[in-house]
């Protein structure tokens, strides 16, 4: 309010007409909501760049890569936001996956990640600079920052997307954001034409980094934006890292080996996909209902409800290839598919098919694997 005269202002407005019927005094007119919302002074297309004690997360390189492609087509700069304590290290190998500049935010309360301090952190870059997309990975922490981000600006912000391009609605350059939807049976292209910044998260291991770039020039733009302990609703006691059991899990791998429904009922019948794992260094996954009949935990589910993964080589035995399934393998260099059913879907998307039983063939190709190996010896 301005001497009892409602003011509207344009930048933080995003038309959702929710002021228009409250207002007590009728002060505020539809007209402004049809104005079409002035976005010239949006510009960047930024990559939060998330960290874990000092290390980079494969979201933020990831993110770079598929931005790069954003910025280039929009014209803008492809930009990083870094948060944490003691984290300038950092900066080159953000520079090196492509960033025009770095946005970055230190101090204590960035230390562990809270709601709070990287809202806030977020919200003052983001009415600062003015961004005109910003992709955060669907991770843990980018699944809570995003929607928080959200919610405190009024924007939109697409979840979980497999896929983002640029596309024009009415004469604008709009980022195209899409997700599966209704169960996985389509695939949903979603735009936010009348707010900015455009936000997405992005599964991990969909997009690809790019070739790192030791002699990328990037401008690094410090900021300060302090946060009081007692805005912070979360004390942290402990920080627990996950026990390290060795194996390298299914997003890691180069080379997954997925068990479906074909192998087996029981964790024994897995056995023979473990063995050709250890043959080839990789790493056994699953579908679905084999984390259902409790045979494998839920942390080895590739698929739409499970694990988003782009390994070298996927070998995909007894499992049907339900669209739920390949939503979560589309970024696998080879694949090869191993069923006894030749109308089996997976063999649609695969690079090599087996038609047989994968019981006889999973160990010769155990057999050929290790023969191969001994050889090379
Ligand atoms: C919302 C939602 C989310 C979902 N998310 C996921 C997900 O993340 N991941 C996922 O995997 N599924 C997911 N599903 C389930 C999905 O729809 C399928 O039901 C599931 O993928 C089927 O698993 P399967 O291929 O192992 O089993 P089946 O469909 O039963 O296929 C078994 C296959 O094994 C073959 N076979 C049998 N015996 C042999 C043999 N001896 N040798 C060779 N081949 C053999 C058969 O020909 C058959 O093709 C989801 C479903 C919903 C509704």
């Amino acid at each position: 309010m301005d001497d009892k005269l409602a003011i509207v202002e344009e930048a933080l407005c995003i038309s959702c007409g929710v002021c228009v019927p409250v207002c007590p005094v009728d002060a505020i007119e539809p007209v402004l909501m049809a104005k079409k919302a002035d976005f010239s002074k949006y510009s960047g297309v930024w990559v939060f760049a998330e960290q874990h004690a000092g290390k980079l997360r494969p979201s933020g390189p990831e993110l770079l890569g598929k931005g790069r492609e954003l910025a280039d087509e929009v014209g803008e700069d492809l930009c990083a936001v870094l948060m944490g304590k003691d984290v300038e290290a950092l900066t080159g190998e953000l520079s090196a996956y492509g960033a025009d500049k770095i946005y970055m935010v230190e101090g204590e309360e960035y230390e562990n990640y809270s709601t709070e301090a990287y809202t806030t952190a977020m919200v003052t870059l983001i009415s600062k600079y003015k961004p005109s997309m910003v992709l955060y990975g669907a991770t843990h922490l980018g699944r809570d920052l995003a929607p928080s981000v959200a919610g405190h600006l009024g924007l939109g912000l697409t979840a979980d997307c497999t896929g983002l391009s640029i596309t024009e609605v009415e004469g604008r350059k709009v980022l195209l954001q899409t997700r599966p939807a209704f169960g996985g049976n389509v695939m949903a292209d979603i735009v936010c034409p009348n707010t900015r910044p455009q936000m997405a998260t992005v599964r991990p291991h969909v997009m690809q980094p790019l070739e790192p770039d030791e002699n990328k020039n990037t401008d690094i733009i410090q900021n300060t934006i302090r946060v009081s302990s007692d805005a912070i609703k979360t004390e942290i006691i402990e920080v627990l890292e996950p026990e390290d059991t060795g194996e390298i899990s299914v997003e890691e791998s180069d080379i997954v080996i997925t068990g479906g429904r074909g192998v087996g009922n029981d964790v024994e019948s897995f056995d023979i996909l473990g063995k050709l794992a250890l043959a080839m260094k990789g790493t056994v996954g699953c579908s679905r209902p084999i984390v259902e009949s409790d045979i494998m935990p839920k942390s080895k589910q590739v698929g739409q409800s499970g694990k988003t993964i782009s390994p070298d080589l996927y070998i995909v035995c007894g499992v049907s290839g339900a669209v739920q399934h390949r939503v979560g393998i589309r970024g696998s260099k080879y694949i090869i598919a191993i069923n006894k059913d030749p109308k089996a879907p997976i063999f649609e998307m695969a690079d090599f098919g087996i038609v047989g039983d994968l019981k006889k063939i999973v160990p010769l190709l155990t057999d050929k694997v290790a023969e191969k190996k001994n050889s090379e010896k």
